[in-house]
C-alpha cells in the first residue's frame, strides 16, 4: 500500500517559508523559474520537488489541474536531464493533443537558460511524419499522448530502453479516455528500474489498478482531499424545469456580463444545439465536440484562449487538456454521467489561484444527484435562484457602467470630433444624454426581459405536484405516453432512451417522466412539448442499427404506461 508522506490536509504542513531555492535546483532552472515570475512554489510543488530531488522511488501524487502538477514533475526531471546524452531520458505521457503542447510548451520555458536540451512532443491528430522526423533527431523528453507513442515504438521510432522516468499525468483521464492497452503496453518497454511518476486529480479503480500492476511501492502526496473539488471553486446549483434548462443558462449568462467560461454538455447532439441555439440568440459561443476536424478544433481553440470567443460549449473528452487558467465559470448545463467527472469539470475555473464559479442546472428530479456530488466532492453546494429579469437588467446595467468607467479616452484622437458632438446633444441634458446611451446598449435586454417569468421551481409548488396537489406550473401538465419499438432485446437502457428522445427532438424538449422497458418495446411519459415533435419526426434516429419508431397511446391510457406483460420494469438511473 502507498504511503503517505507527510500531507498538507491530514500530516504535517510543509513550512510556509519554502522557496524555489531550497529545492537546489540547477542554476538555469531557477533563472527560467524568476522570469517566468513564479514566487513561490505551489502546495503540490512544495511536495513533490523535494521528493523527486531526493528520491528513488515511484510516485502517485494526487493533485488538482491547475495546481501547477506541470513544473511539480518538470523542474525535477528537467534537473535530472543529462543534455551530453543524446539517448531519451523521460517519458511524459498524457491524455490530450492540446495537453501534450501545453506540457512541452511549459518544459520549455523552465528549460530557455538550459542548453542543449531537447523535447519533442508526438500526438495523434497531426501528420507522423514530421514527429518522426523530429524523434530521430534526437529527444531527452519527449512528450506524448499514448496512441501516437505505442505507434511510434513500434515502428521503432523511439527508443526507450534508456528512460529513467515516465511520468503519467492526468492519468484518470487517460483511463477514462480508453488508453488502458495503450498505456500498459508502452509500461512494459521501459527498462528496469525505470521509475514511473503518476498524476491524477481522481484515484478510481483503474488508477489504482495501474499503480498497483505496474508501480513499486509508490509513495503518495495528497495534495487537499482525494477526489476533492478545488477550494478556490464555489459550487452553485439552480433547479429549473427541464424545458426551462436552456433559459437560465441564459439568464445566468446574463447575469455575469464578464463571463469567460465552458458550458459542459454530456452529448456531442446537446452540445450543438446548446451552441448553435446561443449563437442564434447573440451570444459569443462556439462548440467543441469530437465530431469537429483537428483545423475547426484548433481555430476554436485559438479564439477562447484569446478571449475572442466567451463562452465554449464542450463535451468533457473534448475540453480535457484545455490549458485556460481563467476560467470565470465551468457551468454544468447537464450533468456528467459519473459524478468524478463533475471534478473534472469544476476544475477547469478557480485555477493558478484564482476563485471560479461552478454552476449546475439541474431539473426537479435530478436533486438527489447534489448530495451525491457533495460526498465525491466534500464540498457544499448553494442553491441559487434564477435570476429574475429585472436582476439580469440591472447586473447588464452594472456592467456596461464598469465598462464606461473603466474606458480610457484617448484625448488626442477624440479632440477633433468634439466639436460636432457637443453641436448635437449641447440642447441636451447631461442625464439625458447619459440615458440615451445606455438605453443604445440596454434596451435590447430590456425589451427581452419584459414580463420574463420567474423560472424557479419553487418547494412548494414542487412538493404539491408530487403528492398530486393544484396544479401550479405547466410542468404537471398532462403527461402523454408514447410507444417505442425498441426494448431489451436491443439492449436499450433508460439513459440510452432518454438521449434518443432528446435526439429526435433536437434538445431536451420534454420534461419525462416514467420509463419502462420491456421486451421488444418500450414506454415512457413526457409532457413540456408537442407530441407531433416525436411521432412527426422526419428523421428519428437509428439505436444499433435499428431505426427508432415512435407512436402515442391510446387517449384514455395516456396517463400511465401498461403494466409489464413481458420484462421487468427498470427505473431511470439515478447516477449523475
Ligand atoms: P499546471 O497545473 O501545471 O497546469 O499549472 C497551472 C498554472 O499555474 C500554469 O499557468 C503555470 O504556469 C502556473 N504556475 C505553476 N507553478 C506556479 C507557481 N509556483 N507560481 C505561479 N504560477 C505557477
Amino acid at each position: 500500500m502507498p504511503r503517505l508522506l507527510d500531507d498538507g490536509a491530514c500530516g504535517k504542513v510543509p513550512r510556509m517559508t519554502t522557496t524555489f531555492d531550497d529545492f537546489k535546483l540547477a542554476p538555469g532552472i531557477r533563472r527560467a523559474i524568476t522570469d517566468l515570475g513564479f514566487e513561490k512554489p505551489t502546495p503540490v510543488q512544495m511536495r513533490v520537488i523535494p521528493f523527486l530531488m531526493q528520491d528513488t522511488r515511484d510516485l502517485v501524487a494526487l493533485a488538482q489541474t491547475g495546481t501547477g502538477k506541470t513544473a511539480a514533475y518538470g523542474l525535477p526531471v528537467l534537473h535530472r536531464t543529462v543534455p551530453s546524452n543524446r539517448l531519451t531520458q523521460t517519458l511524459i505521457l498524457c491524455p490530450t493533443r492540446e495537453l501534450c503542447v501545453q506540457i512541452a510548451r511549459d518544459l520549455n520555458a523552465f528549460a530557455a537558460h538550459t542548453k542543449g536540451l531537447s523535447i519533442q512532443a508526438v500526438y495523434g491528430g497531426a501528420p507522423i511524419d514530421a514527429q518522426m522526423r523530429a524523434l530521430e533527431k534526437g529527444a531527452h523528453i519527449i512528450v506524448a499522448t499514448p496512441g501516437r507513442m505505442l505507434d511510434m515504438i513500434r515502428r521503432k521510432r523511439a527508443d526507450l530502453s534508456h528512460v529513467s522516468h515516465v511520468v503519467l499525468d492526468e492519468a484518470d483521464e487517460m483511463l477514462n479516455m480508453g488508453f488502458q492497452e495503450e498505456l500498459e503496453a508502452i509500461l512494459k518497454t521501459g527498462p528496469k528500474g525505470m521509475l514511473t511518476l503518476l498524476f491524477s486529480a481522481t484515484m478510481p479503480r483503474q488508477v489504482a489498478v495501474i499503480a498497483g500492476r505496474y508501480m513499486n511501492a509508490p509513495e503518495e502526496i495528497t495534495v487537499g482531499e482525494r477526489n476533492s473539488g478545488s477550494d478556490t471553486v464555489s459550487h452553485e446549483y439552480y433547479v429549473v424545469h427541464a424545458r426551462d434548462r436552456y433559459a437560465a443558462l441564459k439568464r445566468i449568462i446574463d447575469v455575469y456580463p464578464a463571463i469567460y467560461g465552458i458550458v459542459f454538455c454530456r452529448t456531442r447532439l446537446e452540445t450543438q444545439d446548446v451552441a448553435s441555439r446561443l449563437l442564434g440568440d447573440g451570444y459569443n459561443a462556439d462548440a467543441l465536440h469530437g465530431d469537429l476536424t483537428q483545423a475547426q478544433r484548433d481555430r476554436v481553440l485559438g479564439s477562447f484562449r484569446t478571449r475572442h470567443l466567451q463562452l465554449l460549449v464542450a463535451t468533457d473528452v473534448a475540453a480535457r487538456g484545455l490549458d485556460v487558467t481563467d476560467l470565470t465559470h465551468a457551468i454544468n448545463f447537464s450533468l456528467p454521467a459519473e459524478a468524478a467527472q463533475y471534478t473534472h469539470r469544476s476544475g477547469r475555473t478557480g485555477r493558478a489561484g484564482k476563485s471560479g464559479i461552478s454552476v449546475v442546472i439541474i431539473h426537479t428530479r435530478e436533486e438527489h444527484k447534489i448530495s451525491m456530488l457533495e460526498q465525491v466532492i466534500k464540498k457544499k453546494f448553494t442553491r441559487k435562484q434564477v435570476p429574475s429579469g429585472r436582476e439580469v437588467c440591472g447586473a447588464q446595467l452594472h456592467g456596461l457602467l464598469e465598462r464606461v468607467k473603466q474606458v480610457e479616452v484617448d484625448e488626442a484622437e477624440i479632440a477633433p470630433y468634439l466639436e460636432q458632438i457637443e453641436g448635437i446633444l449641447s440642447e441636451r441634458l447631461a442625464t439625458d444624454v447619459l440615458k440615451r446611451f445606455v438605453a443604445l446598449e440596454f434596451n435590447r435586454f430590456l425589451a427581452y426581459y419584459k414580463d420574463a417569468p420567474d423560472l424557479n421551481v419553487t418547494r412548494t409548488a414542487e412538493s404539491e405536484r408530487r403528492q398530486g396537489g393544484p396544479v401550479r406550473d405547466r410542468d404537471s401538465r398532462h403527461m402523454t405516453g408514447f410507444i417505442v419499438n425498441l426494448g431489451d432485446r436491443n439492449g436499450l437502457q433508460p439513459g440510452e432512451l432518454i438521449s434518443l428522445i432528446n435526439r429526435a427532438a433536437r434538445g431536451p424538449v420534454f420534461n419525462i417522466g416514467r420509463i419502462q422497458i420491456d421486451q421488444d418495446r418500450s414506454y415512457f411519459e413526457a409532457s413540456g412539448g408537442d407530441p407531433r415533435i416525436l411521432t412527426e419526426c422526419p428523421s428519428l434516429p437509428s439505436y444499433k442499427g435499428r431505426l427508432m419508431a415512435i407512436r402515442t397511446f391510446e387517449p384514455e391510457r395516456a396517463n400511465r404506461p401498461p403494466p409489464s406483460r413481458r420484462g421487468p420494469r427498470r427505473d431511470r438511473p439515478h447516477a449523475p
